[in-house]
């Protein structure tokens, strides 16, 4: 099952709730279908509708400020659309640009999405040091960013322009 987009009452991207907990949300007046899957419906004793892909809080929720994205290794390879940075191939795994074994960190700036060769190949040297020049920077998402990099690709296609756009 898909997870489904949870808004603030202000039209940001809040969290993400599986579409169990976000029909739950709905029937109890707490938010409302923004978007819903074209052609998939939920159907219970006395219900049937929609399933939604976004939905927006009736409420606005206050949140801690949050200065940073959680790294993770999948935030990365979604990050980078599952693009090598080394060659631009298909990505499986992710690498450190400056190698863990040199201190590096797992941060969103030192690490790359790449292919298992490549990786292998430039192993614990740096870009300069196996003369593996990066396609392209990586960059650290924005909380908002983040939240719709986890949705997935398709999903993030799919999305209305106002809402794909980064905070
Ligand atoms: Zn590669």
């Amino acid at each position: 099952m898909r997870d489904t987009l949870v808004l603030n009452a202000s039209f940001e991207p809040l969290s993400t709730v599986t579409l169990n907990r976000a029909v739950v949300l709905v029937l109890q007046d707490k938010a409302v279908v923004e978007q819903a899957h074209p052609e998939l419906r939920m159907r219970g004793a006395a219900l049937d509708i929609p399933a939604p892909r976004v939905i927006r809080l009736c409420r606005y929720v206050r949140v801690p400020f949050r200065r940073q994205a959680p790294w993770s290794r999948r935030g990365v390879l979604v990050r980078d659309r599952h693009k090598c940075a080394y060659c631009g191939r298909r990505a499986t795994t992710v690498d450190h640009v400056v190698p863990r074994a040199q201190g590096g960190q797992d941060s969103w700036l030192n690490t790359v999405a790449s292919c298992a060769e490549d990786n292998h190949r430039k192993a614990a040297r740096t870009p300069d040091q196996a003369g593996m020049p990066l396609l392209r920077r990586p960059f650290e998402p924005t909380p908002a960013d983040a939240m719709l990099l986890a949705l997935g690709r398709d999903d993030l296609e799919a999305l209305p322009e106002w809402l794909a756009q980064p905070a």
